[in-house]
């Protein structure tokens, strides 16, 4: 009996080294004492990919989850009347509003849309609110005429733009960063949709009308933007602007 524990003990022994043997001759990654868990495959948040979301949305570039509020929102009036506009458009065009001054949430910048469009309709005797879009400095945007719709923003200028107004009086002074994030947002999503070429040229009013809009401190940001033009510089300029309808320009002519 002795004698059989003594071989069942040696022969253990020998399987324990060979064990051991084979487990040290192996890849460290093989064994189960890996530090990596293995990953289960439900029940748990999958955070690279909300990691990867994230990183895209803070990308200005491909943005396009900024807030929107549509012409119901903010209790648009029915237009006048309407008129298709031809996309996608070469130009943005970068207003400000002036008056009425910055608002930073949704009451104060809906009245402030609702009193531009009855400036525009009432006392001017436009169809609608002359802009495709109102940005708010709480980084809202608000619909206006929207994509498809010509605008009454600039004139002579208005069948190959989109006109987003920056709400507030942006001489002296820059709009927050949401607001101009917003408005470079805006602008992406308007590219990715077909709405706007994808080499637009952006511009303020100012370049193409006499006025100051879209005031001095937002146009020297506007200059910095990737696809801002120095061309038109002026008004003067629009007879030679050829991607404006030759009727336009040739009503241009003195
Ligand atoms: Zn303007």
């Amino acid at each position: 009996m002795a004698e059989l524990c003594g071989t069942l003990l040696r022969w253990s022994i020998r399987r324990y080294k060979l064990a051991r043997w084979i487990l040290g001759a192996l890849p460290a990654k093989n064994l189960c004492m890996d530090p990596h868990p293995p990953v289960p495959t439900r029940g748990i948040p999958l955070r690279l990919a909300t990691h990867t979301e994230d990183s895209l949305s803070e990308n200005e570039i491909t943005r396009s989850n900024y807030q929107f509020v549509y012409r119901s929102g903010w209790h648009a009036r029915h237009p006048k009347s309407e008129q298709t506009l031809k996309a996608p458009v070469p130009f943005v065009v970068i207003h400000h509003s002036y008056h009425p001054k910055a608002c930073y949430d949704k009451d104060d910048c809906r009245n402030a849309m609702k009193s531009m469009q009855d400036f525009h309709m009432d006392v001017r005797g436009w169809a609608d609110i002359g802009y495709n879009f109102g940005i708010g400095s709480d980084g809202v945007v608000y619909e206006g005429r929207g994509w498809n719709v010509l605008g009454a923003h600039a004139l002579h200028f208005n069948t190959v733009s989109i006109g987003i107004c920056l709400i507030g009086d942006w001489i002296e002074t820059v709009p927050p960063s949401v607001q101009l994030q917003s408005a470079k947002a805006l602008i992406a999503h308007g590219v990715k949709k077909g709405h706007i070429m994808p080499k637009y040229k952006l511009v303020g009013h100012r370049q193409v009308r006499d006025t100051e809009c879209p005031g001095e401190a937002l146009y020297k940001v506007i200059q910095k933007w990737s696809h801002y033009a120095p061309f038109p510089r002026t008004y003067r300029d629009l007879k030679n602007v050829t991607e404006i309808p030759a009727y336009i320009r040739e009503s241009l002519e003195d």
